[in-house]
């Protein structure tokens, strides 16, 4: 009897939001999928975790009214009623001192700033938007056109360490239409997200409707070599099997890539210099919550961390048996030497610095009851003048190799939002390739 040859599948390497879009919008056009994620976990940077019994991101996530491309796709997947959403505020932790900042009459109050300054922070944020309009800023240097809008006193005091906490000294460097179109997706949005269920409910409904379509997913697998072969590519897996492959989508950090690629690819892959920022962040299980803010930047406070973010003002507290959720974070290179320390002597200092930020609050060192560090060393790729220009396109070169990464995301920054609408538009070039070379062979026959 003739056995149908089984079609090569498209393999995706990565199972973060990138690659569970892609496989599930590919197995939605009926194309065979392998999706290959190395860690037990899908969900990548969304991935969860555990702390005191209970489930967890293992990095503050969040979703906003402004995305656009990731709403949509919860709605397709029939979650969208699953998001709770809530008004949230955020403060300000400045000099060991801790102030509300949500209203013009708290920035009158805002004592960090001298009057003048504080009257001059609220016009021009006021106008930023409308400042940069028209500017070429992907070629301004952050500092300079944050500089020359609002003046040195608040740019070194204020905006260097409140924005500069992602990306530390390279701040001042990073094209200012980063910060631009930042502030387009956070300005002014207190409301903000969190889906009933923890984000693995978007995991685990995107895991179903993939395996459902015919995908395949495989977890605890990582992809150790890619190899150009013919018009497709082969892909060789930890486990020593190979698929031979009709497409690849890689969603890993371009740097893991040139290590994955053999040298053909490797010659046909970007060559941007791009640096990754990574990040340490503690999570802490408290009995009590801190100033039910959700997001407070923490300047010139001695903490090693850079931000506070109480999750629980935005979850609520019952699903973590009426206690408080805290992030701190401190985004760093993965060669710094707070990366390289062990989990367990960051997490006692912290806890130490936690309770030293917030003595009122936090009075009795039972009061900390859990408190975990996870790191993570490829988040966000930073971003030099002129980026937008060297942005790598989708397909590599004339191979059926694609790219769907967090360093093709700017100007925009990097989140489950714009990982969903990078997904989306790789996956139309890969069918549209896909198509072409169909009729090729068509008109060939
Ligand atoms: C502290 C922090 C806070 C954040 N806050 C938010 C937020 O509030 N809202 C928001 O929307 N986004 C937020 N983000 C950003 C968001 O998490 C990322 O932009 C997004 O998850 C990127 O998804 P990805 O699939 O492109 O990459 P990743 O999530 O990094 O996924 C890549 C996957 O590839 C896998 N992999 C690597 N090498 C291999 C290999 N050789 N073989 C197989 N698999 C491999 C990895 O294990 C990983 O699962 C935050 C991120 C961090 C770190």
């Amino acid at each position: 009897m003739h056995t149908p040859i089984e079609p090569r599948p498209v393999v995706i390497i990565g199972g973060g939001i990138s690659g569970l879009t892609a496989a599930y919008r590919l197995t939605r056009a009926s194309i065979p999928v392998h999706l290959v994620e190395s860690s037990d976990q899908l969900g990548g940077l969304g991935m969860g975790g555990e702390i005191g019994g209970v489930e967890i991101e293992r990095f503050y996530h969040c979703v906003m009214p402004t995305d656009e491309h990731l709403l949509p796709l919860l709605n397709e997947l029939g979650l969208a009623d699953t998001i709770r959403w809530q008004q949230t505020t955020m403060g300000m932790n400045v000099d060991g001192r801790r102030f509300p900042f949500n209203s013009a009459m708290d920035l009158l109050r805002f004592t960090p700033l001298r009057f003048a300054h504080r009257i001059r922070f609220g016009a021009v944020s006021l106008l930023l938007r409308r400042l940069g309009r028209g500017q070429d800023l992907d070629n301004t240097r952050t500092e300079d056109w944050l500089r020359s809008v609002y003046g040195p006193t608040v740019w070194q005091r204020m905006l260097k360490p409140l924005f500069g906490a992602k990306f530390g000294d390279a701040f001042g460097e990073v094209p200012a239409r980063y910060l631009y179109q930042r502030l387009g997706r956070e300005s002014n949005v207190a409301i903000r997200g969190y889906p009933e269920g923890t984000y693995r409910a978007i995991v685990d409904r995107m895991r179903t409707a993939i395996e459902t379509g015919g995908g395949r997913i495989l977890r605890g697998v990582s992809v150790q070599h890619v190899a150009l072969d013919g018009d497709g590519a082969r892909v060789r897996l930890g486990t020593g099997a190979e698929i031979a492959a009709q497409s690849v989508i890689s969603t890993v950090p371009i740097p893991l890539l040139h290590k994955l690629a053999d040298e053909r690819l490797r010659s046909a892959l970007p060559r941007v210099q791009l640096d990754y920022q990574g990040v340490v962040n503690a999570v802490f299980l408290l009995d009590r919550p801190l100033d039910g803010h959700y997001w407070a930047p923490v300047i010139n406070c001695d903490t090693e961390f850079d931000g506070v973010v109480e999750m629980s003002a935005l979850t609520g507290t019952e699903r973590f048996g009426g206690r408080s959720l805290v992030y701190v974070m401190h985004y760093c290179g993965r060669d710094s030497a707070l990366f390289a320390e062990p989990e367990a002597d960051i997490a006692h200092r912290w806890k130490a610095q936690l309770r030293s930020l917030y003595p009122d609050r936090l009075t009795d060192a039972g009061a900390v009851e859990y408190v975990k560090v996870f790191k993570a060393p490829f988040v966000e790729p930073i971003p030099t003048l002129g980026y937008h220009e060297r942005i790598p396109a989708v397909r590599v070169g004339d191979t059926n190799v694609f790219l769907a990464t967090t360093a093709q995301i700017y100007p925009d920054v990097t989140s489950w939002n714009s990982s969903v609408g990078l997904a989306d538009r790789v996956v139309r070039e890969v069918i549209d390739n896909r198509d072409s070379a169909r009729r090729r062979v068509v008109a060939h026959a």
